[in-house]
């Protein structure tokens, strides 16, 4: 195996050098680099022990906002396997779709999801490795759980000769499954090098260092919970996870935990500005403020600004396909809001080593001024689609006149003038955000379609907001049928929560536009006149 360096290689270096300081505070308990490395050690001996190898080495993570779901992203990693997020407060049958596309042989389990564990397991075929962090061992784990292999890690011996396991940095660090328009999650394969790529670049340009307290905002199933956690562990800092009622009460969790660097959607912003938790001066001790995932409007910049005096702030940009983040913005109080477009703050410029194009519909490059979708090229480059060679092809593309794979973000930006950054105006598709969760417009009609059996439908973000949208409503050609609660019902079965439609109606006939495409826009339109 070869030498580079891998993920959890920053982890390691902070356990040698601050055994003892905070690494993780979940659950009301702060818990030392010694102590999460215990844990994830354990695990991993498990997952070496136990666990049948698969190709791609992948190890499922069901576990949410808990000691054992970072100890077990750590256990997957140190065992030389690649780990995909889970997340139990999704639709079941959706989740247990991307467990057995993934392949994995080995799933870690925290006590609360395991609740869930017995539906997800339904009509899993292939007996599976059962990893419980927080239990004991004992013949009653083993018998609840056959024909599957249940072992309780909380006091299992990690073999003499145990030692982390070295992978390629070709090989996977996540598979993260993000919504795919024709009805199926796409699964996102991103190695190790390109996520070393980008923790490389954010520890160096934050001066991140162990007096750091991260906030981790983003559920795992989020690629944006990547950089909360290993930058922060890369440089012996803490990281500290709000229980599930507290991302209600941000303010209070950043004063409480005394946090020093916060990242999160911009939606949390206006969340914060609607129910005034950005008073001027709020929080002194951020010094780092870091937005993502969706477009980030000037006067949320404004407002967060004024409530963390001492904070720096950046807006980031980038698709999971493109490892996290790949292009930034400095906010500057005097000269920023000149810059936006839309009253939106611009997404910036491109880490060092990646390197934009913004092209027109054949792939040229368009002239500086112009619009243009964005494509990107790099380390930070993922490896494509997991088994889907088809959707891989037609995002990972090398345009005419070059000779490296950009990926197609399917943003439209603006190319700059002279050296001003690049600034977002939109999309070039049906994608849209909704709190930061991305939501292929498609996926949500095609559940739809085949659970009510409809010919015609199509969803519609609404109400929309200046960083996406609130929610989805949809629509649908012909007469409401008799039974449409048990429609709507299995509809929720195969999405998750913020995809689920709000509100549904049923019209004669859809407006079409002189394209004689179905009018998305007029649809939308009838929604304003509603309200
Ligand atoms: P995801 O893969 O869930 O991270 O979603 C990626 C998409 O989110 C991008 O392709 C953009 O459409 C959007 N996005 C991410 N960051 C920003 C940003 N700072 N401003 C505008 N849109 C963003």
């Amino acid at each position: 195996m070869s030498d580079s360096r891998l993920l959890y290689d920053g982890f390691l270096d902070s356990v040698a050098r601050f055994p003892d300081h905070g690494a993780l505070h979940v659950d009301g308990e702060e818990l030392s680099y010694a102590t999460l490395h215990d844990d994830a050690r354990r695990i991993a001996a498990v997952i070496n022990g136990e666990a049948a190898p698969t190709s791609p080495a992948l190890v499922a993570i069901f576990a949410y906002r808990s000691r054992a779901a970072y100890a077990g992203v750590l256990g997957a990693l140190l065992s030389g396997h690649g780990y995909v997020p889970l997340n139990r407060t999704f639709p079941t049958e959706r989740t247990r779709a991307m467990l057995t596309r993934s392949g994995c042989s080995a799933i870690v389990v925290d006590a609360a999801s395991g609740e869930q564990l017995g539906e997800l397991l339904e009509g899993v075929a292939a007996p599976m490795t059962l990893i419980f962090p927080e239990e004991p061992h004992s013949a009653e784990l083993e018998a609840k759980w056959r024909p599957h292999v249940a072992v309780g890690a909380r006091d299992y011996a990690v073999p003499q000769d145990w030692a982390p396991r070295r992978v390629t940095d070709d090989d996977l660090a996540y598979l993260l499954f993000t919504s795919g328009s024709t009805g199926v999650p796409k699964g996102v394969m991103v190695a190790q090098r390109n996520v070393i790529a980008f923790v490389d670049v954010m520890t160096a340009r934050y001066g991140v260092n162990e007096t750091d307290r991260f906030s981790q905002m983003f559920d795992m199933t989020f690629d944006l919970s990547v950089f909360d956690m290993f930058v922060a562990w890369s440089a012996g800092a803490c990281l500290c996870c709000p229980p599930k009622d507290a991302l209600m009460r941000p303010g209070q969790f950043i004063n409480d935990q005394k946090l020093t660097v916060w990242f999160s959607v911009p939606s949390v912003v206006v969340f914060m500005q609607r129910f005034r938790m950005l008073e001027p001066g709020a929080y002194p001790s951020l010094r780092l403020s870091l937005f993502c995932g969706e477009p980030l409007p000037v006067d949320s910049a404004v407002a967060w600004q004024a409530a963390t005096p001492a904070a720096i702030l950046e807006n980031l940009y980038g698709p999971t396909e493109l490892t996290i983040a790949c292009t930034c913005y400095r906010w500057d109080g005097e000269r920023s809001a000149a810059e936006a477009e839309m009253d939106l703050v611009p997404i910036g410029y491109p880490y060092p080593d990646m390197t934009p194009l913004i092209v027109d519909d054949e792939l040229a490059e368009v002239a500086p001024g112009a619009e243009g979708e964005l494509l990107m090229t790099g380390p930070q480059v993922t490896l494509g689609y997991f088994n889907d060679p088809e959707k891989t092809a037609a995002a990972f593309v090398t345009p005419p006149g070059r000779d490296a794979v950009y990926y197609r973000t399917g943003d439209r930006v603006r190319k700059p003038l002279g050296d001003g950054p690049i600034t977002f105006l939109g999309r070039v598709d049906f994608q849209v955000k909704i709190g930061g969760y991305r939501v292929e417009l498609g996926e949500i009609e095609a559940v739809v379609r085949r659970s009510g059996n409809f010919a015609g439908v199509v969803a519609v973000p609404w109400p929309v907001s200046a960083s996406g949208a609130d929610g989805i409503e949809v629509f649908v050609e012909g007469e409401k049928p008799e039974g449409l609660a048990g429609v709507q019902k299995q509809v929720s079965r195969h999405l998750p929560f913020y995809m689920v439609p709000r509100k549904w109606h049923f019209v004669a006939q859809f407006p079409l536009n002189s394209n004689g495409k179905v009018d998305r826009g007029a649809l939308q339109a009838s929604l304003r006149k509603d309200r």
